[in-house]
């Protein structure tokens, strides 16, 4: 947290503005002017031996280090202007951390701050419950309360085979934890928060007109932070959000539909302060076959057919799946459509035993015939012609 060294300087005891002798609204321009004859003026080149000369040109530097740099000056503006309203000063109601172990020179170290921001708890929510009242005890609360884990949601795609049979599963599971990048502040690394100024720096707003039904609602500008940046974080876009991922081996049991959705227990999010963990949800998705289709328990394989197979019957081969192929009876005037089953050569039930195959005839009619074909086929129409196929869509 290198970037956040000038907030060292102890803000809450040093105005700046007075140090270079120019207004709070001085136009940078003016800032610049100001400094720039201060430094000269008590540079220690030209000012051998002179100690006080020397403090004024390192206060002076200090100042402008601040003031004269448009992002640090605006958190600095924000911060004076939060402490004036009675946020920070010592002995101005900041009994909270004034004398607590903050820091350490008396003054607000916005420093510490944000690395106890990062710490395991209290840190900022603390500091401002005492500030704002009501925040603490509500903050404790949570922090202190056994809550389980939540939920999580994933999904995962298995081959047709995979799910007839089981698998197991790595999953990516993305957590809440805290952005790797910005350490969960939504702030672009290296970039200045300043003190929300929606909430003020509370966390949350109060909304309605007071009394009885006030609501106090998380702060919708910092999302209860407290603090904003002026550029977001690119990795979480600022909502501070870990993109960090787990992976955890799922096994998804034999026989799972396409679509399903399978709870695994325990396997979601963390609890807290000894809560239990969530549930993980898994939603399925079964890449079909190319050849085999599913019907619950049973496999179903459409075979393609001739006219003359079903007509004077036939014996054909068709596959299973992971096994030899079987031969199909068909007999003689089988209609189109039918289905006929192959016991035990479907999908394994939850008992160990097998479902069946089911396999439906789908009569194909040739797209060209050779001249021994078409002349048979016409010998076929002669002699059954005048056969009244149609007739029942005639009638009334
Ligand atoms: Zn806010
Ligand atoms: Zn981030």
């Amino acid at each position: 947290m290198a970037e956040n060294e000038s907030f060292r300087n102890d803000w809450a005891t040093k105005d700046f503005y007075q140090v270079l002798g120019v207004a709070k609204d001085a136009s940078a321009a003016d800032i610049k002017k100001a400094y720039r004859k201060l430094a000269r003026e008590n540079h220690p080149d030209s000012n051998p031996g002179d100690d006080a000369k020397h403090e004024t040109f390192k206060a002076v530097a200090e100042a402008y280090d601040v003031v004269g740099d448009e992002a640090k000056r605006s958190t600095y503006d924000e911060f004076r202007s939060l402490q004036s309203r009675g946020g920070f000063g010592p002995g101005m109601g900041g009994g909270g951390f004034s004398g607590g172990g903050f820091g350490g020179g008396g003054g607000f170290n916005l420093d510490d701050l944000l690395r106890e921001r990062g710490g395991a708890g209290g840190g900022i929510g603390d500091m401002f419950g005492d500030l704002f009242g009501g925040g603490r005890a509500r903050g404790q609360q949570q922090a202190s309360r056994p809550r389980r884990g939540a939920d999580v949601e994933s999904s995962a795609t298995i081959g047709f085979t995979d799910a007839l049979d089981g698998v197991t599963v790595s999953l990516r599971l993305t957590s809440d934890a805290a952005c790797p990048t910005c350490q969960g502040t939504g702030g672009k690394p290296g970039t200045r928060p300043h003190i929300c100024p929606e909430c003020e720096g509370a966390g949350f707003v109060v909304s309605g007109s007071g009394g009885a039904f006030a609501m106090q609602e998380t702060c919708p500008r910092c999302g209860g932070r407290q603090l904003v940046y002026d550029e977001a974080c690119p990795t979480c876009h600022g909502s501070g959000r870990g993109t960090s991922a787990r992976t955890i081996q799922a096994r998804i049991p034999a026989g799972v539909k396409d679509g399903a959705r399978i709870r695994l227990k325990g396997k979601g999010a963390p609890g807290e302060n000894g809560g239990p963990a969530g549930d993980l949800f898994v939603k399925v998705k079964v890449t079909p076959h190319r050849v085999f289709g599913r019907k619950d328990d049973n496999l179903t394989i459409d075979v393609p057919v001739s006219f003359d197979e079903v007509a004077l019957g036939a014996e054909i081969k068709i596959p299973t799946l992971g096994g030899a192929p079987v031969t199909l009876k068909i007999p003689a005037g089988t209609p189109n459509g039918r289905t006929f089953r192959v016991r035990g050569k479907g999908a394994t039930k939850r008992d160990g035993s097998k479902g069946d195959l089911l396999a439906t005839v789908e009569v194909q009619v040739p797209a060209s015939l050779d001249q021994t074909a078409r002349e048979a086929l016409e010998s076929y129409r002669a002699a059954t012609a005048g056969k009244p196929l149609r007739v029942g869509l005639f009638e009334a």
